[in-house]
C-alpha cells in the first residue's frame, strides 16, 4: 500500500504490522492492568511484576533492533505501543518513555559498539530496568543549571548529586545521569551509564503526587559513586547535547501515550453521554455535550496527526526536535482538555472516583509539565519559527528505521 503512494506523499494508514501491534497492547493492557488499576491508583503502589509481563510481551524494546534484543518494529509501533498502554492508564506508558524512549533509544543512538552491546541486551529483555536522572531540585527547565559534579580519577569518573522528580528510580537498576565535570554551561555537562551496583546510590518515592499513582516518581541520590571510564556517554562535551536528544525520544512517548489518554477519556465520555438521561432525553442529544464530543474528536485527530508526522521524521532518521516538541505540546493540551471534557460531561459522577474519568484528568494533567513544560515546547516552536533554531546535523543521528537490518538475528553483526 505505502509503495504504491510513496510517491505522491502522506498517507494514514496503518500498516498490519501496527494493527497488530495495537490490537496486542491493547490486550495486553485490558487483561494485566484494567482490572487492577483503580485499585493501584487508589493505594498509590506500582504493582511491580507488570514489569516481567511488559518484557515477556516485547514491550522493553519493542523499537531496537532485533539483534540487541529488541523487537525490531518502527517508531509509529512505538507510538502506538505508548497510546494503547496510557489508554488504560498513564503510569505504565511512562515506562516506555524512561526505559524505552530516554534510555534504550539514547544509548542506541549515541552509545558505542561495546555499549550497544553491553546494556541494550539486557535492557530490552527487562532483565533490568533503566531511567533517566536530568531533573534535580533546583533546575527542571533549565537543566544546564543542574548541579550534579564528575570528576575523573584514573579510570573512573567520580559522580556527586541528586536527582528529583525521576521515575522508576525505585525499579531501576540502570540511570543515565547528567552531571557537571567543568563549570561551562552546556559544555561542561558529561552523560553517564550508572549502575545501580556501583556504589554510592540511594533512591526512594515521592509519595501524594497529583497523578502516575499506579507507578512511581523518586529520587536518587549518588555520593561519590564511581564509573568506569567506559561508561561515559558520548563525546565528553557532548552531555547536554545527548541529553537534549534523549528528550527527542522521551516526549515523542508521551505524545503518543497521551493521545490513548485523550482516546479513553472520549471513549468514556460517549458511553456516558448515550447512558445518561436528561430533561427525557440521553444527554448526548443535547448540543453542549455534542459541541464538547466534537472538539475532542478534533483535538485527537490533530494529536495523533502531529505524533505520526513526528514518527515519520525519526523513521527517516532526521532530527526531530520540532516535529516531536510540537507533538508532545499538542498531544499533552488535547488529552487535558478531553479528560476535563470527559468529567464535565459526566456531571458528579465525574467528580468521584466512580468513574475512571479524574483519574485521566489527574494523570495526563503530569504530561504538560515533564519532559519539558509545555511553555518550553511553545518557547521551542517559536525560537524553529524566528528562525533562533535549526535543525544541525549531530554525531550521531537519530537511528534510520531499516526494516530488514533491523530484523536481523545475527549477533556478530554488531
Ligand atoms: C510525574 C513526573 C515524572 C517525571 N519524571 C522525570 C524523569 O524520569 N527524569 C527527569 O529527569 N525528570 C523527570 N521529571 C521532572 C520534569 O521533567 C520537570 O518537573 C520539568 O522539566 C519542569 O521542571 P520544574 O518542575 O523544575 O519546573 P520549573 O523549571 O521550576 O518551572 C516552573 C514554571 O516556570 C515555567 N518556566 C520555566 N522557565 C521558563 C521560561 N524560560 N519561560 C517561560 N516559562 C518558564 C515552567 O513552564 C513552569 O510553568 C518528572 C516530573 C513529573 C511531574
Amino acid at each position: 500500500m505505502y509503495e504504491q503512494f510513496k510517491e505522491i506523499g502522506p498517507h494514514f494508514e496503518l500498516s498490519e504490522t501496527h494493527k497488530m501491534v495495537k490490537q496486542s497492547v491493547r490486550e495486553f493492557a485490558e487483561a494485566e492492568i484494567a482490572p487492577n488499576v483503580k485499585e493501584w491508583d487508589q493505594a498509590h503502589t506500582f504493582h511491580r511484576p507488570i514489569l516481567k509481563k511488559m518484557a515477556e510481551q516485547g514491550l522493553l524494546g519493542i523499537s531496537i533492533p532485533v539483534k540487541y534484543g529488541g523487537g525490531g518494529l518502527d517508531y509509529i509501533a512505538l507510538a502506538i505501543a505508548c497510546e494503547e498502554l496510557e489508554r488504560i492508564d498513564t503510569s505504565f506508558r511512562v515506562i516506555l518513555s524512561v526505559h524505552n524512549g530516554l534510555v534504550c533509544s539514547t544509548i542506541w543512538q549515541w552509545g558505542n559498539m561495546e555499549q550497544k552491546k553491553k546494556y541494550l541486551p539486557i535492557l530490552t529483555s527487562g532483565e533490568k530496568m533503566s531511567t533517566y536522572g536530568l531533573t534535580e531540585p533546583a533546575a527542571g527547565s533549565d537543566p544546564a543549571g543542574l548541579k550534579a559534579t564528575c570528576r575523573l580519577e584514573g579510570d573512573e569518573w567520580i559522580v556527586n548529586g541528586e536527582k528529583m522528580w525521576i521515575s522508576y528510580t525505585e525499579s531501576s537498576d540502570i540511570f543515565l545521569v547528567f552531571a557537571y565535570e567543568i563549570d561551562v554551561r552546556h559544555k561542561g555537562m558529561r552523560a553517564f551509564i550508572v549502575e545501580r551496583d556501583f556504589g554510592g546510590v540511594t533512591s526512594g518515592n515521592l509519595h501524594h503526587k497529583m497523578g502516575v499513582k499506579a507507578g512511581e516518581t523518586g529520587w536518587v541520590n549518588f555520593e561519590n559513586t564511581p564509573v568506569p571510564k567506559e561508561n561515559l556517554l558520548g563525546l565528553p562535551d557532548e552531555g547536554f547535547k545527548v541529553a537534549m536528544a534523549a528528550l527527542d525520544w522521551g516526549r515523542y512517548t508521551v505524545a503518543g501515550g497521551a493521545v490513548g489518554g485523550a482516546k479513553a477519556s472520549l471513549e468514556a465520555a460517549v458511553k456516558y453521554a448515550n447512558e445518561r438521561e436528561t430533561f427525557g432525553k440521553k444527554i448526548g442529544h443535547h448540543q453542549f455535550i455534542q459541541g464538547m464530543i466534537a472538539e475532542s474528536v478534533s483535538d485527537i485527530e490533530a494529536a495523533e496527526l502531529f505524533t505520526w508526522k513526528a514518527g515519520w521524521t525519526k523513521n527517516l532518521g532526521r532530527v526531530n526536535t520540532r516535529e516531536t516538541s510540537l507533538a508532545k505540546w499538542y498531544a499533552t493540551n488535547a488529552a487535558v482538555r478531553c479528560a476535563d471534557r470527559a468529567i464535565q460531561i459526566h456531571g458528579a459522577y465525574g467528580f468521584s472516583d466512580d468513574y475512571p474519568v479524574a483519574r485521566y484528568y489527574r494523570n495526563v494533567r503530569g504530561a504538560t509539565i515533564y519532559e519539558g513544560t509545555n511553555e518550553i515546547q511553545k518557547i521551542i516552536q517559536a525560537r524553529y519559527a524566528l528562525g533562533y533554531y535549526e535543525d544541525k546535523p549531530l554525531r550521531c543521528m537519530p537511528p534510520k528505521y531499516d526494516p530488514d537490518e533491523w530484523a536481523k538475528e545475527d549477533t556478530d553483526k554488531f
